[in-house]
């Protein structure tokens, strides 16, 4: 794939192979400069029958139905060490297609390798029950893979979004068709070349490029695929959703966020910034978990207010290439003018811009879609801004009298994706966490995640865990098992 003549379009793989299309392609574009990155081609329809052709034939044969788990394991870790060794490149296609700062690249694609690691651990180990039995059987459960999935993927963290998605999907023993964003298509391509360096048979793992309202819906509605596993907006996730309940097949949805990140006036306000920042700001708030819905108990709200916007004004705007830039511009410029369309409308409802809500001044800022940092106060939960998921660098800040008023706001949201607490008070603490409505809750900080804890979330926010050795199980249907130990129900010797 990598050795291309520049001028052909990047081709997707099926069954192994390489394929472009010279009549079709899209433009890859460099956000933090504007400059076209290459052309990548559109997969067709006839090309997504293909790809579940060969997943189907691929995943059918003994070469990886009947391959022993820890023998898969084997695969995946060799694709882990293979990420680590090349995880510059993977890095790079990220940060040059998403514009997110090359340290986060990076850290993502280390992240990337762990969950291949972790999920050939969980390959290796993950046990089936022997169930208690009525009568004199032996009664068990056994987890079989689906077949083929569909896994479908945003922009905005491709590297980990695509390794939760394709490790547990092979360690279950499927054929996956992966496909990217049309935003962030590199990465999973790289992804592929590497799953057949690493000795994956052809056609267990598929890359399809293209939009989603033609490539990736033919893919759900294809009838050899057998589950999806989706993640990006909530409107496409209902789409998705409906289009497999048509067919009757099982979805994972992880969809958007608008996480209540909250400070009660006993909580180290230091550490409670420094969190609120990086919860909204790290990869300029293009996170699903990220924390845009600021809520600060009365009494602390203008003291937190002073310190948060000190300290958000020295982030540093800036090429995500620089080693010291922390921000770097959103993923496109089309998202950039979405964001501006929030800020519009959260001035017409009565907001103030408290920092940021435009665009950077200065020469280097000129071709690359930035904004920067924002805080947005004075408006209520019924704002637009307040309620919708911006996916940007803009938090809304808002006060609260008790904990009472806090929960009713907190949850009065359609989203229930994530939250945060901060307090001394570990009996609040666990009150709080629990009356929340959401998948997740973090207790004095912010944003921690690991790949042994499930992730999903409540509400509009999803259906479905991923992480987790039971992130494994996602892949797997179960089937029961009886079997008569009656010696009068065996052929008589
Ligand atoms: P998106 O929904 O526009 O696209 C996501 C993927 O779905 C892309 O690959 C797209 O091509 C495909 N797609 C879109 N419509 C489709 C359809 N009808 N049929 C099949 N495929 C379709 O999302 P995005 O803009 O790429 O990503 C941002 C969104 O992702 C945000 O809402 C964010 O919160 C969410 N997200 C959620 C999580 C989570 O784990 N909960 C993680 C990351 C991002």
């Amino acid at each position: 794939m990598s050795q291309l003549p520049a001028t052909e379009p990047r081709p997707f793989l099926i069954n192994g192979k390489w394929i472009s299309n010279p009549e079709d392609a899209f433009d890859s574009v460099n956000p933090a400069s504007g400059e076209l990155n290459y052309r990548v081609s559109v997969a067709t329809s006839k090309h997504v029958e293909d790809a579940v052709a060969a997943a189907r034939t691929a995943a059918a044969q003994p070469a990886w139905k009947d391959m022993l788990p820890h023998v898969r394991a084997q695969i995946l870790m060799r694709i882990a060490a293979l990420i680590v060794e090349r995880g510059d490149e993977l890095a790079k296609c990220q940060m040059i297609e998403n514009g997110k700062v090359w340290k986060e690249c990076k850290a993502q694609a280390g992240s990337a390798a762990a969950t291949f690691r972790y999920y050939a651990a969980v390959c290796e180990t993950l046990t089936s029950e022997v169930t208690p039995s009525r009568g004199n059987y032996l009664t068990m459960t056994s987890y079989e893979p689906y077949g083929v999935v569909a896994a479908i993927t945003p922009w905005n963290s491709p590297l980990t979004m695509e390794a939760q998605k394709v490790a547990p999907a092979l360690a279950a023993g499927n054929a996956v068709i992966l496909k990217p964003s049309e935003v962030t298509p590199s990465a999973a391509l790289l992804l592929g070349e590497i799953a057949l360096q690493a000795g994956l048979p052809p056609g267990i793992l598929n890359v399809l490029t293209g939009n989603g309202a033609t490539t990736g819906k033919a893919l759900v509605q294809h009838p050899g695929v057998r589950m999806v596993s989706f993640t990006g907006g909530t409107a496409s996730g209902r789409a998705i959703g409906m289009m497999a309940a048509e067919r009757l097949i099982p979805v994972a949805l992880e969809l958007g966020g608008k996480s209540p990140h909250i400070v009660f006036e006993d909580a180290n306000l230091d550490a409670a910034v420094e969190n609120i920042i990086g919860g909204i700001f790290e990869g300029s708030g293009q996170s699903c978990v990220a924390g845009s819905r600021l809520f600060v108990q009365r009494s602390v709200h203008d003291k937190l207010l002073d310190l948060l916007i000190e300290r958000s004004r020295a982030i540093k705007v800036g090429a995500p290439t620089e080693t010291d830039s922390e921000m770097g511009p959103v993923s496109s410029f089309a998202h950039r003018s979405r964001i501006e369309q929030f800020i519009e409308s959260a001035t017409a409802e009565g907001g103030k811009v408290l920092l940021g809500g435009k665009r950077p001044e200065g020469i280097e800022f000129e071709r690359g879609a930035y904004f920067l940092p924002t805080i947005l106060g004075g408006l209520d939960n019924q704002a637009t801004a307040v309620r919708e998921e911006i996916f940007g660098p803009v938090l809304c800040v808002l006060p609260f009298d008790d904990e009472a008023d806090l929960i009713k706001q907190a949850n009065d949201s359609a989203f229930g994706l994530a939250s945060g607490i901060w307090t001394a008070n570990y009996q609040r603490a666990w009150r709080v966490a629990r009356a929340l409505e959401t998948g997740l809750v973090w207790i004095n900080t912010y944003k921690q995640l690991s790949i042994s804890t499930p992730f999903g979330g409540f509400k509009d926010s999803g259906i479905g865990r991923e992480k987790g050795a039971s992130g494994l199980r996602l892949y797997q249907q179960s089937k029961g098992i009886y079997w008569s130990m009656d010696a009068a129900n065996f052929p008589a010797s």
